[in-house]
């Protein structure tokens, strides 16, 4: 049985883009309320005195758009500065990142997710919803300083969308090139936009891998990440290329996380809420600490039946109710 270490924390709801994606611009969004959300003094006690003591070491931070979150770098400080937290990392979009990197590396964070679906900025912007100017750029330069800063490794995820960023895919890849960046091609899932993904349809990693093997060839690298992306190499690369395959490949079977979202519930399983729990609920009614470590564990025994094959078998369109952001993608 994997053991599950691993725990991605949705810091906020919200979000300053609109993915086409995953929060599509007219989507009717219910906002998890201020007082709804995990204060930090909750999540910091749910981290110390629940998910650590159950055997958790490894924290992802993600949203909505973490960065948006009032005092994260304190909030990544308290956590990089646990004697058990073995890996602290963050997924972001990158457009406040330029100002805060600094600060959020020298509080602790080394691992950050950029994420990256296009290098056009028209393409961008029709992307993220947003047609405001210099988007884009302002990413790119996030993503420069992130760098400079020491971010290592610097991981830029990248959603493909046929029809929208397919053409970008060696452009993109060719980023591993010459830095010791690691781009991740996502599958795009039926998660948030219902609409685009029957219009649209999604590209299969294999495919992907395909694209950029008859342009350079790819070796299998040797480089394992925490999570379920394949990882591969374009030869003499500098960085790798990861390809995250949960529409073509289930790999539930080596699931090693769960996730907390903003409002403090912890589910199992991206798309499989059962056993899900109402920590923050809980810990506000005052139920001790010792009872909720209780409930995690059983939850963490049950885990492994939990799983995108056995979700919601009402759901024939296997579009999912809740978008990424919602969930702490
Ligand atoms: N706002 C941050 C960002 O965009 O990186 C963090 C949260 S976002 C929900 C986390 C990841 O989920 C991003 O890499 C995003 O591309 C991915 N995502 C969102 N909707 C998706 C979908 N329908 N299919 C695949 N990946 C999706
Ligand atoms: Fe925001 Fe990230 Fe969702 Fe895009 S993918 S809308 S940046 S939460």
């Amino acid at each position: 049985m994997n053991q599950v270490d691993y725990l991605r924390i949705s810091l906020i709801d919200r979000c300053n883009f609109r993915c086409q994606y995953c929060m599509p611009e007219g989507a009717e969004l219910d906002y998890i309320l201020k007082q709804q959300l995990l204060t930090d003094e909750e999540l910091l006690t749910l981290i110390e005195e629940v998910f650590i003591p159950v055997g958790f070491t490894r924290f992802r931070l993600t949203g909505g758009e973490p960065l948006l979150r009032p005092r994260v770098v304190e909030l990544v400080g308290a956590i990089a500065s646990l004697p058990q937290t073995q890996d602290l990392s963050m997924t972001t979009n990158g457009f406040l990142l330029a100002p805060m990197a600094q600060n959020l590396y020298d509080a602790g964070l080394r691992r950050i997710n950029i994420s990256l679906d296009s290098l056009d900025p028209d393409t961008f912007d029709q992307i993220i919803g947003n047609h405001g100017r210099g988007r884009w750029e302002q990413v790119w330069d996030g993503i420069q300083v992130a760098h400079h800063v020491g971010f290592d490794p610097l991981k830029l995820n990248v959603v493909v969308i046929p029809g929208v960023n397919d053409g970008e895919i060696i452009d993109l890849a060719a980023l591993t090139i010459d830095k010791q960046w690691h781009v991740r091609f996502i599958e795009f899932m039926p998660i948030g936009n219902a609409d685009l993904f029957g219009s649209s349809g999604w590209i299969a990693s294999e495919d992907i891998r395909q694209n950029i093997r008859q342009r350079w060839g790819l070796t299998e690298s040797q480089v394992r990440g925490n999570g379920p992306a394949d990882v591969f190499q374009i030869p003499g690369a500098k960085g790798t290329l990861g390809f995250i395959s949960q529409m073509s490949e289930c790999f539930c079977d080596r699931c090693n996380r769960m996730r907390l979202s903003a409002d403090g519930w912890l589910r199992p399983c991206l798309l499989n809420e059962n056993g899900q729990i109402d920590l923050k609920t809980a810990l506000r009614h005052g139920v001790s600490t010792a009872q909720l470590r209780e409930e995690v564990r059983v939850l963490l025994t049950i885990k492994p039946e939990i799983n995108f094959k056995q979700r919601d078998p009402g759901n024939t369109k296997g579009v999912y109710t809740r978008t990424m952001s919602q969930i702490g993608g």
